[in-house]
């Protein structure tokens, strides 16, 4: 119980951010260690302050939810990371990934979420990537983080609904 308390973020059963961070400590080490590709990505929801605006907190943490379910049944199991980082935004480590693999896999999730919407027609729910990549990047896990949010900005600036690799 204290265990999944101090691993994991109770709303959107995704990894906390303390996990996240230490995690990437070591999959940063190993993928240095064994000269392996590690790639993180960035995900943040478009627009999510309208679904509170217009349909109240509890229906913008459902959103939350269903797009950390959309994630987390379309990663490797056991080997990829998946964690709220702040807010609306959600990162995940992909050991073992390099950028073409990483931009795959953060392309399927977008256009997933654009598929899936919660209540149909109600309203669309779309996110913005940013992806980082290890060894292309040569980088502590704080700054594959600060990078994937770089590519992030530049998603979000460049229309949403869009994964860009830094
Ligand atoms: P953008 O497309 O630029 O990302 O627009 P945005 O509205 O998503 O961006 P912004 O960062 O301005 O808003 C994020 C909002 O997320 C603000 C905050 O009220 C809301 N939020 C953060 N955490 C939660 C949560 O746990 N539940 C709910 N319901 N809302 C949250
Ligand atoms: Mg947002
Ligand atoms: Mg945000």
């Amino acid at each position: 119980k204290l265990y999944e308390m101090a691993s994991f973020d109770p709303l959107t059963k995704l990894y906390n951010r303390r996990f996240l961070e230490n995690s990437l400590v070591n999959e940063v080490k190993r993928a240095r260690r064994f000269e392996r590709p590690l790639s993180v990505m960035m995900i943040d929801i478009d627009h999510f302050k309208k679904f509170n605006d217009l349909y109240g907190h509890q229906v913008g943490d459902e959103v939350l939810k269903h797009v950390a379910d959309q994630i987390k049944e379309n990663i490797r199991k056991d080997i990829d990371i998946a964690a709220r980082y702040g807010g609306e935004e959600l990162v995940v480590i992909m050991p073992e990934t390099n950028s073409i693999g990483a931009t795959i896999l953060a392309e399927r999730i977008r256009s997933i979420i654009e598929k899936n919407n919660l209540a149909r027609d109600l309203f669309e729910i779309t996110v913005s990537i940013g992806i980082a990549t290890f060894p292309a990047h040569e980088a502590s896990g704080s700054k594959l983080i600060e990078l994937a949010d770089r590519a992030l900005y530049q998603s979000k600036e460049t229309g949403r609904n869009r994964v860009t690799v830094i």
